[in-house]
């Protein structure tokens, strides 16, 4: 749990960081664009051609190294798929979740065992349900419930997902709900209707991130004043899993 918080610190830093690079990658654009500008109006001028030019490959230089910094900085997150029960995962924060959600919001956990399990990282998926608790927190800020809870789901034709038995996590508030046009844009990296400084707009993004890489995805309804519903989808595997709480090894992995 603390290596989930963890990483959700560490999406808001990434989040706060890629803002601040964008900014300075365009700082560093203007400068290039410049330095053409000036040889093309002073192409006759050889020293002053040399001096422009000079100018602008440091400029693209600067740019090449802001781009690595955020390289090394992804390298950092490392997936390590496994085979677990998602319950387990769920009941290992739960303390976490109470915490978080505050005294105004009923919390009700439906962890049946499942009966199957899934392959995915255990960090990731902490964080999904996190993330999900964190955006169902936010839209009930006067109170109301969460459902958290797991179901086996037989797909059989679908756009995005192999015939077969998934894992369907649901979350489920009474808050506020979104509208059409931000129900389309909720899973878009660093779309964000919160204040600045409150949200990065990665949360969702994480969760459809971590759920495709596993061979899942994330569905999601809502109704504006009713609530949301979030279903994320965990294909099934045949790998044995323990049925245990999962002690988390990826914090103790260093860059690739
Ligand atoms: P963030 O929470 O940082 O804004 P997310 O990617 O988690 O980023 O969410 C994107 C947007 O989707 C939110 O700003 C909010 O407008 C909307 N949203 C997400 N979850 C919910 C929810 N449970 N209820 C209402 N709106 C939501």
């Amino acid at each position: 749990a603390e290596e989930a918080l963890r990483q959700s610190q560490k999406m808001e830093a990434v989040g706060q960081l890629v803002s601040g690079l964008a900014h300075d990658f365009n700082n560093v654009l203007g400068a290039v664009v410049a330095a053409f500008d000036m040889i093309r109006r002073r192409g006759d001028d050889p020293e002053r051609v040399s001096r422009f030019a000079e100018a602008g490959i440091q400029a693209a230089k600067r740019g090449a190294k802001l781009t690595s910094q955020l390289l090394a900085f992804s390298r950092t997150q490392r997936i390590e798929l496994t085979p677990l029960f998602v319950c387990d995962v769920i009941e290992k924060i739960e303390d976490l979740l109470a915490r978080t959600l505050g005294p105004l919001i009923e919390l009700d956990l439906a962890l049946n065992p499942e009966p199957v399990a899934v392959l995915a990282d255990a960090t990731q998926v902490e964080m999904t349900v996190l993330n999900l608790a964190l955006n169902a927190r936010d839209a009930m800020p006067e109170g109301g419930q969460l459902f958290i809870g797991t179901a086996v789901q037989h797909i059989a034709a679908d756009p995005e997902l192999e015939p077969g038995k998934y894992i369907e996590l649901t979350i489920r508030d009474t808050g506020q709900g979104m509208d059409e046009d931000t129900l389309r844009k909720a899973l878009d990296p660093f779309f964000t209707t919160k204040p600045v400084g409150k949200g990065t707009g990665l949360g969702l993004a994480q969760v459809y991130g971590s759920a495709r890489q596993s061979g899942g995805t994330v569905r999601i309804d809502s109704k504006l004043g009713r609530g949301t519903t979030v279903r994320v989808f965990f294909p099934a595997t045949d790998q044995a899993a323990t049925r245990h709480l999962h002690e988390n090894t990826a914090a103790h992995k260093g860059p690739s």
